[in-house]
């Protein structure tokens, strides 16, 4: 829940700042908001903050997602390479753009398999997306390796890692297009919206456009007189979400550091259970620590694990039966059921390809997703609760 548990004075005053002026909409308005522009204020700072050329707010992170998609020219015909283990969101942010999404298996850090990469490669790949799941990295340097070497755009889904760093570099500045999700159980919240970030300024300004109808935002004319080079769609940020982020971006730091103290206690607690192994973490030091995650030695054990834990009052999850984050269990993907009646992009005769969705082709997921339990970390876990989950491992520790 995160930047959720902390909403407070910060994000108050933001806010009024906006409703003093009454001016919600980020452009125009000049005379009227009195120099007050909380979205294009957030875009900076969260620019800086990751170390970004380029960030724009939108309305959400699947927005996000098929704003830089669409950017990238993603397009029907095109098959676009995604992890299995994800939220829906990334895939169906693919098929929006009319782009096919193929699934690939992942690695012991449960995010995207380098390895896996080039055997998923068709004619028709055009981009890879790795996803940072749960708030920990991929091995994403080998991910950029392999995707430029087969000339593979990338875009990172970062919708869970906000605040996260692999080797000292912000998640979501490695590809040539990262994307984060504000919703109200992401690391930091606006309620709803979302962030593009791009070093390339080409994509920047197509997902500036686009993201607008097409507004070029010129700043010598008044918006009604801008031009404009391509048709686009409503995808943008308000000023409330604006404002929220400003104050949730200046205690995201504040957010993590409390997580990974939170997440260090229980995990010390948990590695006295036999067995018990910690999930790989490629860099450990920029874990941004939402979950955490442990495999068991089978799937057996795990659910015994699972069973025992919550009658302690633990809730973990297992997400290999997870209805929304493991492609497997998407019956509506696999059965193709479009909110168009025509099953597009799926039937659409430029694609030449065939997407497979079997569970025997990516056998790595199917294995350690059956026998990893994944625990939220929380920013306020009063003494209390800490130790009653620390008492409830120790209990559960000894039926093993
Ligand atoms: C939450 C999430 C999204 C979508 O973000 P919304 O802001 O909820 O639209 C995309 N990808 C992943 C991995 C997510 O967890």
């Amino acid at each position: 829940m995160a930047g959720a548990e902390i909403i407070g004075k910060e994000e108050i005053k933001e806010v009024m700042d906006v409703l003093e002026t009454g001016v919600l909409f980020r452009y125009g308005f000049d005379n009227e908001r009195k120099g007050i522009f909380k979205v294009r204020e957030f875009e900076e700072a969260f620019a800086k903050y990751c170390g970004a050329g380029y960030a724009l707010g939108v309305s959400s992170g699947s927005a996000a997602l098929k704003v830089a998609l669409t950017a990238m020219d993603v397009a029907p015909g095109d098959e676009v390479i995604v992890p299995a283990f994800t939220f829906v969101a990334t895939y169906e942010a693919v098929l929006e753009a009319g782009a096919i999404p193929v699934m690939a298996d992942i690695d012991g850090s449960l995010n995207l398999d380098p390895d896996d990469i080039e055997a998923k490669i068709t004619p028709f790949t055009k981009a890879v997306i790795p996803v940072h799941m749960c708030g920990a990295p991929a091995r994403i340097d080998k991910i950029v390796e392999v995707a430029k070497k087969n000339n593979l755009m990338v875009l990172e889904d970062n919708a869970q890692g906000c605040g996260g760093t692999y080797k000292g570099k912000y998640l979501g500045t490695f590809g040539d297009m990262g994307i984060f999700s504000f919703d109200y159980v992401k690391t930091i919240t606006t309620g709803e919206g979302g962030m593009v970030v791009t070093d390339n300024i080409d994509l920047y300004s197509r997902s500036d456009w686009y993201h607008d109808h097409g507004h070029d935002h010129n700043p010598n004319v008044g918006r009604a007189m801008e031009g404009r080079s391509l048709l686009g769609f409503n995808f943008r940020m308000g000023e409330l979400q604006g404002a929220v982020g400003l104050a949730q971006l200046r205690r995201l730091d504040y957010v993590i550091a409390e997580q990974r103290k939170n997440k260090a206690v229980i995990k010390e607690a948990l590695s006295k259970v036999d067995g018990l192994k910690f999930r790989d973490i490629p860099d450990p030091d920029g874990d941004s620590a939402t979950f955490l995650g442990f495999n068991l030695p089978d799937a057996g054990v795990t659910k015994k694990i699972q069973k025992a834990l919550g009658d302690e009052g633990i809730d973990t999850v297992l997400f290999k039966e997870n209805l929304w984050h493991y492609v497997p269990n998407w019956e509506h993907l696999l059965s193709q059921s479009t909110a168009n009646s025509k099953k597009y992009p799926f039937t659409n005769p430029m694609y030449k390809g065939k997407a497979d969705y079997s569970r025997a082709s990516i056998p790595h997921a199917e294995d350690i997703l059956g026998r990893t339990l994944f625990m939220q970390i929380f920013v306020n876990m009063s003494k209390e609760k800490m130790k009653s989950i620390i008492d409830g491992i120790e209990k559960v520790s000894k039926i093993l």
